[in-house]
């Protein structure tokens, strides 16, 4: 291994978890516990968390996208049922609406934030419509103050899918607060990270006990609670029901990223900040920005190109891998992946520009200034043909 490797002249990765010894430690911690499966690190880190976005009740899963299937068997959805998604969203969203054997039903989103609004629901929705599944992109929250208004009207549940939005608020207030259902991952490509696994908030007794239940092989009694009965409990099977659970393990990392929150977001800002003072002077790229009724974690740093830009959106991406920098296309359109071909959709021209078009630049914890600045050294260049 050769020591003398400028560090700033080493790849750029699109994203990295800020993970350190504390984390190892609190994993060791809980191994050494010998209680390794779901237990109380996992109970601990669902009160924590619940307390941390303003919910009632915190139910650990082993992945969003798990969360997001048990929200929608709580809501008892199934075939017959439509639910309004955006394709502009990872595939998940979609095929959780698939798992309860719903049919999804896809909106188109904004421009500016990615998400869906009131406007584009509406222009979808149908006397079969039975609940919408909203996602705040990327961090950038979407607006569920009006979402949820018009859901009320319509008598749709709104549940949100907040794979990509813990630290990202509206109105002041964590995403999430209020919320009926909303679902969070913590895999690593997300702002805090457990490996894998995820979480869903409501302040809805009924449906935690119902998730909790369901996230167990529909089982009345947790593992957990009979270990620390001094009777022995006979538990029996309410319905069928899965195995989504968190581990021991992954929650004592996930108590110590929840510690680290808000420095990561508060870091995460302040690079989006210089990206779009640094960007600002490079005609035709529009940058991911706040909405004016809430804040974002900044969890895709993402970046439009405008029709005429010199070079196209491959065209960007090869040209900063070449610099040594790895870029993402931007959020994909789930109705154009093979898994939905012949699946009917309504015109989606604004997702699909999107989707088309945009990059997303490579923000984690640990970047350095002169990391950032070599990225728009590269979009510069292109920029000037
Ligand atoms: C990442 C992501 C998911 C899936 O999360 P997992 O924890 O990997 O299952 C779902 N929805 C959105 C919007 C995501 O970005």
């Amino acid at each position: 291994m050769s020591a003398a490797v400028d560090p700033s002249l080493s790849r750029i990765p699109v994203m990295m978890p800020w993970l350190g010894e504390e984390e190892a430690k609190a994993a060791a911690d809980a191994v050494l516990s010998g209680w390794v499966a779901q237990g109380p690190r996992v109970a601990e880190f669902e009160r924590v968390f619940a307390e941390r976005v303003g919910a009632e009740h915190g139910i650990a899963v082993s992945s969003c996208t798990a969360g997001l299937h048990l929200t929608l068997i709580a809501l008892d959805l199934g075939p017959g049922d439509e639910v309004i998604v955006p394709s502009l969203s990872f595939i998940a969203t979609a095929n959780a609406v698939r798992y309860v054997g719903a049919q999804p039903v896809f909106a188109d989103v904004e421009a500016a934030t990615g998400n869906l609004t009131t406007a584009t629901v509406d222009a979808v929705r149908t006397p079969r419509t039975k609940a919408v599944l909203a996602v705040h992109q990327g961090g950038v929250p979407a607006d569920v103050h009006a979402l949820r208004a018009a859901c009320a009207d319509w008598d749709l549940a709104l549940v949100e899918d907040a794979a990509c939005a813990i630290g990202s608020t509206v109105g002041g207030k964590s995403v999430g607060h209020g919320a009926l259902l909303a679902a969070w991952s913590f895999h690593p490509r997300k702002v805090i990270t457990t490996g894998e696994g995820g979480m869903v908030t409501t302040d809805n007794a009924q449906w935690a006990e119902r998730l909790r239940r369901l996230r167990e092989h529909g089982m009345n009694a947790s593992a957990a609670q009979r270990h620390a009965s001094t009777k022995p409990i006979l538990e029996s099977y309410l319905e069928v029901g899965y195995n989504y659970r968190m581990t021991d393990i992954q929650a004592a990392v996930g108590l110590v990223q929840l510690e680290k929150l808000d420095e990561v977001v508060a870091r995460r800002r302040a690079l989006a900040a210089r990206y779009e003072t640094l960007l600002r002077d490079i005609p035709g790229l529009t940058a991911v920005r706040d909405p004016e009724y809430g804040q974002g974690n900044f969890q895709s740093y993402w970046v439009l190109p405008s029709e005429d830009f010199p070079a196209s959106r491959d065209e960007l991406l090869a040209a900063l891998s070449e610099a040594g920098i790895s870029a993402r296309r931007g959020i994909m359109a789930s109705h154009l992946e093979p898994a939905y071909q012949g699946h009917p959709s309504a015109p989606l021209p604004v997702t699909e520009r999107i989707s088309r078009d945009s990059l997303i630049l490579p923000l984690f914890h640990t970047m350095t200034e002169a990391q950032q600045d070599r990225v728009v050294a590269v979009l510069r260049e292109q920029a000037d043909g």
